[in-house]
């Protein structure tokens, strides 16, 4: 089975009002176990890589990993770039068959911003690739680079984003961050509201990871399609990894502790399933 198209998902996601989750991949058994609870529940999900991650494993190697993971899968299943940093990874991206890639210009002035994700959507239109971009910029800690300062998207800069640059899916910051929380997340409804009525493309949510679930509903039921979760498979797998070497201290085979890191992934990736539907 080939990619599913990330802007075909979350069109009819948007119809629906549900949101496609998407979760972050970083080796052969984070892959498997998403797609495992993808399958046990017959749910469409995204498969997102980081840079860091591009740079650990590579782009060829996920491609090939993901595709022969759902050979046999009837789940529609995408792979997505996450955070592509440049131009050059989006199109290395692209080329290698991801089916969908974020640009995150979100550390750059409006205008910059702008100019780099329009060259990488008419890229992405011109090869049949979703886009999607970042407009404000969501705080916390993201693939190695902290982020102190939190600018949350405002409205009328998303419209005029979105027409500028023909992006097909806009993430907007609300008030989450990546990594772990600090106390609970305090999320600007009030403010996705507004970006909801004014604009029109698909709206994407990062760092769900330690959002309430009661709160994930509320910005799914407000416009937002997708929604990122890394710290929380991140988190799962080392767990189960660490809790299994303690318990075989002897056991070298690193099937065992692999595959319970795996099995850890599979439970929490149906968790975040069974919400976002
Ligand atoms: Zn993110």
């Amino acid at each position: 089975m080939e990619f599913a198209s990330v802007k075909e998902l979350l069109c009819k996601a948007q119809e629906n009002g549900y949101a496609v989750p998407a979760f972050n991949v970083e080796n052969m058994e984070t892959v498997q176990g998403v797609i495992q609870a993808a399958e046990e529940l017959n749910c469409p999900v995204i498969l997102q890589t980081t840079p860091s991650s591009v740079n650990y494993a590579g782009l060829d190697f996920f491609t090939a990993c993901v595709r022969n993971a759902i050979r046999n899968t009837r789940v529609p299943v995408a792979l997505h770039l996450d955070h592509g940093s440049s131009y050059e990874l989006a199109a290395r991206a692209m080329k290698e068959g991801y089916s969908s890639v974020m640009i995150d210009g979100s550390r750059l002035n409006f205008e910059d911003n702008v100019a780099l994700t329009s060259r990488v959507s008419e890229l992405g239109k011109i090869l049949g690739v979703s886009v999607e971009a970042e407009l404000g910029s969501v705080g916390g800690k993201e693939d190695g680079l902290t982020s102190e300062s939190v600018l949350l998207t405002n409205a009328a800069e998303a419209v005029e984003f979105a027409e500028r640059t023909k992006v097909d899916s806009l993430a907007v910051a609300i008030g989450t961050a990546h990594g772990f929380y600090k106390g609970e997340p305090k999320l600007d409804i009030k403010r996705l509201k507004e970006i909801k009525a004014a604009v029109n493309i698909p709206l994407v949510l990062h760092g769900t990871s330690g959002v309430p679930d009661e709160i994930v509903k509320e910005c799914i039921k407000n416009g937002i399609c997708k929604v990122n979760y890394a710290t929380d498979l991140r988190n799962v797998f080392t767990k189960a990894v660490k809790l299994n070497m303690e318990k075989n201290p002897d056991n070298i085979d690193p099937k065992k502790y692999l595959g319970a890191g795996r099995e850890a992934v599979s439970e929490i990736v149906k968790k975040r399933i069974r919400l976002c539907y």
